[in-house]
């Protein structure tokens, strides 16, 4: 097999591109480092059965010869990096998944589409179930990321309906582990870089928010399943056990040993009130389920952190 991974040197694609070398599959890596980083894949440059190639998506894939599998991960993908990047964001999810897509036609090669729990917007529904339309905010800050993945699942579509294209599409909630940017935002590198440091933890609004938090080697496995799977439509991808903001806050502290507590902080517009996967479709049609558990993660992830 070989296997293209764009945004390979992401958070995401650099477990992937770990996990497929592992598989036997020769991997090359494509990323523009805009949110990637070359550290990421450091271990792997070595082995010659992996290559990175730094290009921009937007511009095609500038790599020659047949893949057999294309896993589609290139985006921004924190809140904080969408909104400072909201064209680079915009593209990628169209002009970028479209230069996969028609290369995975080209090549007869499966791809996987990564979309995001960003569908749903703030969900009416939940837990949220694949079969919902969502409800999103399509003007608002955080549409950039949430129409561009979204437009992303109705070009995949198009292209499986009109072109015979193997697409399969993940729909990917949160999700955490070692590699995470200390500054990319997102709550957990950022709750953990602040009581490692002694900080109190900026806690947005009240903390009565929820999230749904996967450890990153279960969602890589999820991934691996899912494209070797015959299932067509979108698949949520996710841990289903569901905290508060304030909860997650409260055990970082306490498994760092940080007194400094917690700081309330605006909560940004249209940050999603709750979210928790159903994921009784992923259960059913690729055996999955999370692995891990948070306390596992978050030790593993802590220690990442302080090493780092
Ligand atoms: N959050 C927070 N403090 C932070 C960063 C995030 O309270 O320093 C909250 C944020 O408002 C959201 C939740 O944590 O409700 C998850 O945010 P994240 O950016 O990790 O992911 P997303 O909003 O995309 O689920």
């Amino acid at each position: 097999m070989r296997t293209l991974v764009t945004g390979g040197a992401g958070f995401l694609g650099s477990h992937l591109c770990e996990r497929l070398l592992i598989l036997g599959h020769d991997v090359v890596a494509l990323d523009n480092m805009v949110t990637g980083r070359p550290s990421n894949v450091a271990h792997m440059v070595e082995n010659p059965r992996f290559s990175l190639v730094n290009a921009d998506l937007c511009d095609g894939i500038p790599v020659d010869g047949r893949f057999d599998r294309i896993f589609n991960l290139a985006s921004p993908a924190s809140p904080i990096d969408y909104v400072e990047l909201p064209f680079e964001t915009l593209y990628v999810g169209s002009d970028g998944t479209r230069h996969a897509l028609e290369r995975a036609v080209l090549d007869g090669a499966r791809i996987m589409i990564a979309s995001t729990s960003e569908v749903y917007g703030d969900p009416e529904v939940h837990p949220q179930v694949e079969g919902y339309w969502g409800n999103v905010n399509p003007i608002g800050p955080r549409s950039v990321y949430d129409e561009a993945k979204r437009f992303s699942e109705a070009l995949a579509m198009a292209f499986a309906r009109y072109k015979g294209c193997q697409v399969r599409i993940a729909r990917i909630f949160n999700t955490y582990g070692p590699r995470m940017r200390s500054n990319d935002g997102r709550v957990i590198p950022a709750f953990v870089t602040q009581a490692l440091a002694g900080e109190a933890l900026t806690v947005f609004g009240e903390g009565a928010q929820t999230r749904s938090f996967c450890f990153v080697s279960d969602l890589i496995e999820g991934f691996i399943r899912l494209i070797e799977s015959d299932y067509q439509l979108p698949v949520n991808l996710g841990n289903p056990i569901e905290r508060s903001v304030l909860d997650l806050a409260t055990r970082i502290n306490s498994l760092v040993g940080n007194a400094a507590g917690v700081i309330h902080k605006p909560m940004p517009i249209d940050d999603p009130s709750r979210r928790r996967p159903d994921i009784s479709l992923a259960k059913a049609e690729l055996g999955w389920e999370p692995a891990v558990s948070f306390e596992d993660g978050l030790a593993t992830t802590i220690r990442w952190f302080e090493a780092n």
